[in-house]
């Protein structure tokens, strides 16, 4: 048995993950797991500390900053973030103004941040590591379900081992090996459905163009929408520390890419065509742009393996579109109620049920389409790790009753733990 790190239970049984994919939705699984006692390795091909050139912003809404804030990150998101206050809608001149009730915020109990990926990235990184969570920099060759022993092939040469293998290792680029094998071995296909669309995402250093000072001191998220084209942006702090744009602007798809890449400035304008001038002059003082083909990419019917104890979470078991306000959060709250259902493990024969638990309550709310009102209400209010305690006392102690009664049958001996169970009671 191991010991609790930060988590409210000293019983939890401790169990060997090892996390395929240290993006956003792997690292933040990574501290949900460690912070109530789990031993924890990540895997990437690309170092957290290193920042990306195929990065702008994210958005991290208040349902993902309550979990964070809970973990122990305020502080430190804080320090590299800008709080959001609400959204400005503008065509030629602006045609509408949202603000964020500081009412709502409040009783949701987290903000939104404005933040730049690489920074978010590494906050998480550093949290994790600190905490006792292990990085490995590698790329996985393939992954190898088992009903005991999963295991993961390193490019390295090297084979991990653990009780369970986590897919985090998304989709929009390519050579992500979890989400293809449960694919694979549920005969499902992995269609992509282009859009018609492209996107540019980029980060410009350009005090000068927009209102900075006011930008910042106002936290808006910019939408510009257009004939053919549309484009998002917000005020972030830049890798260099330096106060920046992210911009994503959407213009009408070329062939020829089915994966992001690096693009000239001049590809990415004359896409923009006759767009905003402002969005234009910001694309010119950008020092990388990425262009994302946008494609439809079906979610997966099964998040876990039939073989044995892998399973995908995050956008390698349900896609979002690119730059989505609801990604990053979804991401988030997969962690959250991961790391709540493995507090309660006290015996291996309980992983199986708990990875099934983790797909029965995060599918059906990532397959849930609020509208704009309900999202407020329903989607940043959620908590993923309230819901994994109600999935606990309705059904996990109920299974629990199950086992333990069955095993009494056999004449061996089982204690139930005094006051459990005393909700949900069937
Ligand atoms: C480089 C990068 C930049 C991004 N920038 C932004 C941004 O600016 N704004 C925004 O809103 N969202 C951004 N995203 C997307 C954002 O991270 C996702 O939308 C999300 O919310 C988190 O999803 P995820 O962690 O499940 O998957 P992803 O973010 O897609 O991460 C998958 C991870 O798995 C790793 N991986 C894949 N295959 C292998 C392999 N074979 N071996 C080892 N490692 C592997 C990748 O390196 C990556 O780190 C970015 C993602 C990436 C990968």
């Amino acid at each position: 048995m191991g010991a609790c790190v930060q988590g409210d239970k000293t019983d939890v049984l401790s169990i060997d993950f090892l996390i395929a994919g240290g993006s956003l939705c792997g690292l933040s699984a990574a501290i949900a797991l460690r912070r109530v006692g789990h031993n924890v390795t990540v895997i990437d091909r690309t170092s957290p500390y290193e920042p990306t050139n195929h990065d702008s912003g994210v958005r991290l809404p208040p349902n993902s900053t309550k979990m964070y804030y809970r973990w122990g990150l305020k502080e430190r998101l804080h320090a590299v973030s800008v709080k959001s206050h609400g959204t400005l809608f503008a065509s030629c001149s602006i045609v509408g103004n949202h603000a964020w009730e500081e009412s709502i915020l409040e009783e949701i109990g987290g903000d939104t941040l404005l933040v730049n990926y690489s920074r978010l990235r590494k906050v998480l990184a550093e949290h994790a590591t600190e905490m006792g969570v292990k990085l490995v920099i590698d790329t996985i060759v393939s992954v190898h379900p088992d009903r005991v022993k999963p295991s993961l092939k390193l490019e390295s040469g090297e084979t991990l081992t653990g009780d369970v293998v986590l897919g985090v290792d998304g989709y929009i680029f390519e050579g992500n090996v979890c989400r293809k094998a449960v694919m694979e071995a549920f005969e499902q296909e992995d269609e992509s459905t282009p859009l018609g669309t492209q996107l540019f995402k980029y980060a410009a250093v350009a005090p000068e163009v927009l209102n900075t000072e006011q930008a910042f001191e106002q936290g808006k998220v910019f939408t510009w929408y257009g004939s053919g084209h549309g484009a998002m942006g917000f005020p972030m702090i830049a890798v260099t520390g330096e106060d920046a744009f992210a911009l994503y602007a959407f213009a009408p798809r070329t062939e020829g890419h089915l994966w992001p890449y690096v693009c000239e400035i001049d590809e990415c304008l004359e896409a923009l065509g006759d767009s905003d001038p402002r969005l234009r002059q910001l694309v010119k003082h950008s020092s990388y742009i990425t262009c994302v083909p946008i494609a439809g990419r079906p979610s997966l019917e099964e998040w876990i393996h039939p073989d044995g104890r892998l399973l995908c979470i995050g956008e390698g078991a349900h896609p979002t579109p690119v730059g989505s306000l609801f990604s990053v959060a979804m991401c988030t709250c997969d962690a959250a109620c991961l790391g709540r259902l493995f507090s309660h493990l006290t015996r291996h024969d309980q992983i199986d049920t708990l990875l099934s638990a983790e797909q029965e309550i995060r599918e059906a709310r990532v397959s849930a389409e609020p509208g704009m009102m309900e999202a407020v209400e329903q989607l940043f209010s959620y908590d993923a790790e309230d819901e994994a305690d109600d999935w606990w006392v309705n059904w996990g102690l109920m299974q629990e009753r199950a086992t333990q009664w069955n095993l009494g049958g056999m004449g061996m001996a089982v204690t139930v733990e005094e006051g459990e169970g005393e909700e949900g009671e069937a």
